[in-house]
């Protein structure tokens, strides 16, 4: 059950070429100007990899979550920034497993064909937070439409998408049994909506990641957007998104162990390489050794889900070891190139920013050890 490191070689072989196309100045140009890699998202989506889960029969390559890890990891590793357009593959699981055939049939072939681009999620609200189930945006059933009330936070790539899996709450928490009933999941068609209630406002963030807060007033959605009632289309989804940031970890602690190592190598002080002094080498060697473990864990966690298996505890164990062995190597690998870690045109830095993200989004760790502790080891629950 578990997938082999060496899945998917022609994958591991071919993203990086297409990745060598966009090399650190290409990023660093954008960094600097806070744009999107418009042409990275289409050169990965004119190769078919933004289709890569969708079913043949619907236009898409039909791999399995594991190839879509795969290709993440890959278009990390290479210095590159899955972040711009990884949404399509990890929303893409809730529209697969829990729309009807129609919607299917509707969406699917024009995402497959870049007609469309499915890359925002609405999920995280400004007073709300972590906790998904007191959500305030409401979606209130007239006639044949769903009218839309309300705010989203940190909806990435919202003015780079046509469409929006968007979570609100369609009966109030008051009346239902459990505090996560009452929850629904729509496909929102965002650019009809940009002229009727619709409003995206830019944030700003510490790295290069087209972030926005997104406004409903009265957003009208035809009722055969809906795609599923319940919390549980949402967690399904959120199992897939957390292996498929667990993959992009598992890459960029690969660059930052290959950068750091190499300069490690190479720079000279005191008359002898500084890779040669342990105090160099340790901890890049501890978060190789991290990245190698976290590594088993992706893997078993896609391997499950997968298999249609529970994998709530090994998704969020990915999501963490791979985010904290992200971050360890990011550190060694500053730490390594001393001064120069800092300086723009070696990437570490910016790296280094992009990759801090991964302790908070999309799950914070703290909330995965609450998981872990309530779920898997039967303690109380603390919040
Ligand atoms: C750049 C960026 C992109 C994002 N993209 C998206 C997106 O596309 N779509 C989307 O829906 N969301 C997105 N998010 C939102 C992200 O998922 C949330 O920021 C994250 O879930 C944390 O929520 P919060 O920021 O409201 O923090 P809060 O919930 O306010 O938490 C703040 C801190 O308190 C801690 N905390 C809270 N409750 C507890 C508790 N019970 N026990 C212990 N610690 C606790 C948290 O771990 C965290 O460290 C993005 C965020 C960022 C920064």
């Amino acid at each position: 059950m578990t997938i082999d490191v060496h899945d998917f070689e022609d994958i591991r072989e071919e993203v990086p070429k297409l990745c060598a196309a966009f090399p650190g100045e290409y990023w660093r140009k954008l960094d600097r100007e806070a744009a999107y890699p418009g042409d990275f998202v289409k050169a990965l989506g004119d190769a078919g990899y933004l289709a890569a889960l969708i079913p043949a029969e619907y236009g898409g390559s039909g791999l399995p979550l594991s190839g879509a890890a795969a290709i993440l990891e890959e278009i990390q590793r290479a210095g590159c920034n899955g972040g711009a357009c990884h949404a399509q593959m990890y929303i893409m699981g809730a529209l697969l497993r829990h729309g009807n055939e129609a919607q299917k049939q509707r969406f699917l072939p024009k995402i497959a064909a870049g007609d469309l681009r499915l890359q925002a999620f609405g999920v995280t609200e400004p007073t709300s937070g972590t906790d998904t189930s007191s959500i305030k945006t409401t979606a209130v059933r007239r006639g044949d439409r769903y009218v839309v009330n309300g705010q989203k936070i940190w909806t990435s790539r919202a003015e780079h998408s046509d469409l929006m899996m968007l979570l609100a709450r369609t009966t109030p928490k008051e009346r239902v049994a459990k505090r996560t009933d009452g929850l629904s999941i729509f496909l929102l068609d965002m650019q009809a909506a940009r002229s009727a209630g619709l409003s995206i406002r830019p944030i700003r963030t510490m790295m290069n990641h087209a972030t926005t807060e997104v406004f409903f007033d009265n957003v009208e959605i035809p009722a055969e957007n809906l795609v599923g009632k319940g919390f549980r289309y949402v967690l399904s989804g959120m199992n897939a998104e957390r292996i498929l940031i667990a993959a992009e970890c598992l890459g960029d602690a690969k660059w930052f162990i290959d950068k750091a190592a190499a300069y490690g190598k190479e720079r000279v002080v005191f008359g002898r390489p500084i890779g040669q002094n342990q105090g160099i080498q340790f901890p890049i060697a501890r978060a190789y050794a991290q990245m190698r473990a976290a590594e088993l864990m992706v893997h078993q966690a896609a391997g499950l889900f997968e298999n249609g298996k529970d994998c709530g505890a090994e998704a969020n164990m990915a999501k963490m070891l791979a985010a904290d062995a992200s971050w360890a190597a990011a550190e060694a690998c500053v730490q390594t190139h001393g001064g120069f870690g800092f300086a723009e045109e070696y990437d570490v830095e910016r790296k280094f920013r992009e990759t801090r993200l991964y302790q908070v989004a999309p799950i914070s760790t703290n909330l995965i050890l609450s998981y872990l502790a309530e779920h898997v080891l039967g303690m109380p629950r603390s919040y």
